[in-house]
Order: structure tokens, then C-alpha cells, then sequence
């Protein structure tokens, strides 16, 4: 039976099944022990992936022999991900357990070197697993380059980043309700008129201890500790009442995209949020799309389509954000279903019109894509004339770049051109 505790591969405990395991186990005196196949993606290039699964087989294995679960101790032994194991163990034998794994898996492969990364982390009272394997894994990733030694313990300088997460999940609450966490507008702009057709919604942290808090440090993190529906709801929320204000005045408005994660759609009722918002605001649907990042795993598939479909068929539209970032956006184009493509500003960094022959045929073959599949194409990251040029003479719909304009307020947005594009609400 398919059970999601057990990773069926090697038969050991999944990441899921560890934690709500080592949940119960009180962390003093024991270790975190995370575990890393160096160049695995290599070995698995060289041999094929059967060679590979066979490895991964016998490092459970080995991993098992050595740290035994049985009524005597509380260890715990799980694969995260690929290459990558977690020992939950009595912190006394952890540093000559894990030569005894070295030694067993040198045993067993003389012609191939091959080396197993340890990091090792002493968890304190009460401490979150999750963090105390960030840790370790953080001690296990520090070696990566240093091949003189095999292991290493956690400490506190690698906890830098460990901590600025920390912050962020501590004061998310305070940092909503005290509005240290803001919206900025950027401006869409429609290629055919030169006018500013729409704007995107971007959160930003201004923090009165930590200073300027990125959003690619807040957003993953959030997205990790699984929070990321709390900012997400709030920046619709801001959204809509910096609209109202704006209609109350007689003002024009424009389309706004905000930003969801996938995870949006487990996390809460994301489209009953957004609906409620928008009665409570008189908001029309037309006046907010949907950005969706391509980054959609298999497993979220069913969720995710049914909201899709479900925003859809109410009247917004759904956009697919950063196109062409990550290796399965063909797939997520053939699996759902999008209004507008956002061409990932990747595309366009260091592109010369003269030069760049290459960039010109990939982009080109995937603007062609989208026309066949009726879907826009916006281009992400303009910066320069010359861009904005070559998009315009391929026929783009629609561009976004710090050439039109960065984030900004939505006073300034509407300030920034006369001739604004207006759709009126
Ligand atoms: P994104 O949705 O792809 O947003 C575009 C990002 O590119 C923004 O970064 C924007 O400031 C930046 N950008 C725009 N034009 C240019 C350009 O010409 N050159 C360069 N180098 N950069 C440009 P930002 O605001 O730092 O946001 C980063 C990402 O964080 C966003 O990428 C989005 O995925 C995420 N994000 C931001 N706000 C939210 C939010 O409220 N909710 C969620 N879930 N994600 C958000
Ligand atoms: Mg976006
Ligand atoms: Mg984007």
C-alpha cells in the first residue's frame, strides 16, 4: 500500500513521516545527523539512474545497519529528498557512527569514490525539528567544496541565515499589523499603444529592526514554514482598499496582478478570500488577475487546476508568472490553463539585439507557442530601448521592466504618464 511516510524507493521514513515522529522524542542528548552524496547528479549521469536508485538503496541500508531502531533508543533514519538522508540519534555515538558509515560504503565501492557529507547538529530544549535539521543540513552543506574532511558540526556562523528566518516567522503577525510589510505597483505597459494597460502588486518589508528585509529572502521562507497565505491574502487585502480609495476620489484605476503561491491553494480557501475582498470592496473581477509562478509540483496537480478553472470560470484572469525559470514550465503550459505567459526576465539578461541569436529563436519559438495556444505574452525585466524594440517587432502583447518603471505607489503609477491606458471599473 501506498503509504506517504514511507519513501517507497528505500523503504526508510519520507521527511513528512520523520517529523511528526521526532516530534514526539524529547531533542536532549540527541543528534541531527544530515547526509549528502557528493556529486550524485554526476554518478547518476555517468551509471544511470538504475545504478543510482541502487545507491540510494544501499545508503538506507547502511544507514539502517548503523543506526538501528529498536526498543533501546529513539533513532530515526529518513531520506528527505534525492540524495539526501536525516539521522535522528543519541548524540554520544554520533561522531564514530558516522566514520562507521564512511568505512562501509568505501567497502562496498573500491573503483568508485564515493563520499557521504555529514552534518551534525545537538538540538536544545523544545527546539523545532525542522530548524534543527535546517542546521544540520547547513553544517552538511558548509563541506561541500572542503574534501579533506567528511563531517562537520554546526555553528553559530552558519546560523545567519537561520536566524534572519527566524525573524521573519516570529514578527510576520506584527509586521501585517503594524504595516511594516507594504504593496509597490509596477507598471504593465500594452506594446501596441506604449500605454501603462496594468500593474503588478509587489510586497514590500521595511522592518524597523532589520532594515529592508527582501522579498527573496521573505517569500521562500514564508513559503517553507508554510505561512506564505497570510502575506498573500494581506497584499490582496491592501490591494483592494488602495483601490477603493482611489474610486471613492472619481479616480481612474487599472488591472492589478497580485502575486499567489501554489501554496495558496492548500493553505486556505484562497478564491473565497479573494472573492470576499472584492464584494466588500465593489472590486469588478476584470480589475484583478491572478499570477501563478511555474514552480507547480506534481503532487499540488488536482488542487491546483480546480482553482485555476474555478478562478476562470468566475471572470479573472489567471497568469503564469516566470516562464522559462525552472525546468517544468512546458508541462505546467500543457497541464493548465493560462490567460497571459509572464516571459521570465531570465530570457532577457544580456540580450543584444545584434548579438544574440540564439536568445532571439528561443524567444521567438516560445512567443509563437503562446499565440497558438491563445494565450498573451508579456516580457519580464525591460531595461533597455533596444528591448523593448526587438519585443515590439515580434509582436508581444505586453511588457513590465524598470525601462517603464520600478515598484512604486499607486499615486505615482497613475502620475507617471498622462496618457494612461484607463479601463474604467
Ligand atoms: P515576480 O512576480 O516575477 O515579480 C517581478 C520581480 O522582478 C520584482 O521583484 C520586480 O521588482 C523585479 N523586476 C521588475 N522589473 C525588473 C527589471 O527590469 N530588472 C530587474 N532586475 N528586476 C525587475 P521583487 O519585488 O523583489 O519580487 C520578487 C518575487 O517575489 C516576485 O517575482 C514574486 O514571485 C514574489 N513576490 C513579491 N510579492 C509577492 C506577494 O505578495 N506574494 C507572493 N506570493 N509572492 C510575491
Ligand atoms: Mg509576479
Ligand atoms: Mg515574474
Amino acid at each position: 500500500m501506498y503509504c506517504l511516510d514511507i519513501d517507497s524507493l528505500t523503504g526508510i521514513l519520507t521527511r513528512g513521516g520523520f517529523i511528526s515522529r521526532a516530534g514526539n522524542i524529547s531533542p536532549a542528548g540527541m543528534a541531527v545527523i544530515w547526509f549528502n552524496l557528493d556529486n550524485f547528479k554526476m554518478f547518476n549521469k555517468r551509471f544511470g539512474f538504475d545504478r543510482g536508485d541502487e545507491i540510494l538503496k544501499e545508503i538506507a541500508m547502511i544507514l539502517g545497519s548503523i543506526f538501528p531502531s529498536d526498543d533501546s533508543n529513539h533513532n530515526l533514519l529518513a531520506r528527505f529528498s534525492d540524495d539526501n538522508f536525516v539521522v535522528f540519534t543519541e548524540w554520544t555515538m554520533a561522531e564514530a557512527n558516522i566514520e562507521s558509515v564512511q568505512e562501509y560504503l568505501y567497502s562496498l565501492h573500491e573503483n568508485v569514490t564515493l563520499r557521504l557529507r555529514a552534518g551534525i547538529y545537538f538540538p536544545s530544549e523544545s527546539e523545532d525539528i525542522r530548524l534543527s535539521c535546517d542546521r544540520a543540513k547547513l553544517a552538511c552543506d558548509s563541506i561541500r567544496k572542503n574534501h579533506s574532511i567528511s563531517s562537520c558540526m554546526f555553528h553559530d556562523g552558519m546560523s545567519r541565515e537561520l536566524a534572519l528566518q527566524q525573524y521573519i516567522l516570529d514578527t510576520l503577525d506584527a509586521a501585517l499589523t503594524h504595516e511594516y510589510i507594504t504593496v509597490l505597483y509596477q507598471p504593465i505597459v500594452r506594446l501596441s499603444t506604449g500605454k501603462i494597460c496594468g500593474a503588478e502588486a509587489l510586497a514590500r518589508w521595511n522592518d524597523p529592526e532589520a532594515g529592508i528585509i527582501s522579498p527573496a529572502k521573505f517569500i521562500p521562507t514564508l513559503e517553507k514554514y508554510r505561512e506564505i497565505h497570510k502575506l498573500d491574502i494581506y497584499a490582496m487585502k491592501r490591494v483592494c482598499s488602495d483601490y477603493m480609495t482611489r474610486i471613492k476620489e472619481g479616480l481612474p484605476v487599472i488591472p492589478v496582478s497580485v502575486n499567489l503561491s501554489r501554496l495558496d491553494f492548500e493553505l486556505c480557501d484562497i478564491i473565497h478570500e479573494i472573492e470576499l475582498a472584492m464584494t466588500l470592496s465593489s472590486l469588478p473581477r476584470s480589475m484583478m488577475n491572478i499570477e501563478i509562478t511555474e514552480s507547480i509540483n506534481d503532487e499540488d496537480m488536482t488542487v491546483l487546476n480546480l482553482g485555476i478553472e474555478r478562478f476562470r470560470a468566475l471572470g479573472y484572469e489567471v497568469w503564469m508568472d516566470d516562464f522559462g525559470s525552472g525546468y517544468s514550465s512546458l508541462n505546467v503550459l500543457k497541464d493548465y490553463s493560462f490567460d497571459t505567459i509572464k516571459f521570465d526576465m531570465k530570457f532577457l539578461h544580456g540580450f543584444d539585439v545584434n548579438k544574440s541569436e540564439k536568445a532571439k529563436y528561443i524567444i521567438s519559438s516560445n512567443l509563437e507557442m503562446a499565440r497558438l495556444m491563445g494565450m498573451q505574452a508579456l516580457a519580464e525585466g525591460v531595461e533597455t530601448p533596444e528591448q523593448l524594440e526587438y519585443l515590439r517587432s515580434i509582436g508581444f502583447d505586453k511588457a513590465q521592466g524598470y525601462y517603464f518603471g520600478r515598484p512604486m505607489k499607486l499615486d505615482e503609477l497613475f502620475a507617471l504618464e498622462r496618457g494612461i491606458e484607463i479601463v474604467n471599473a
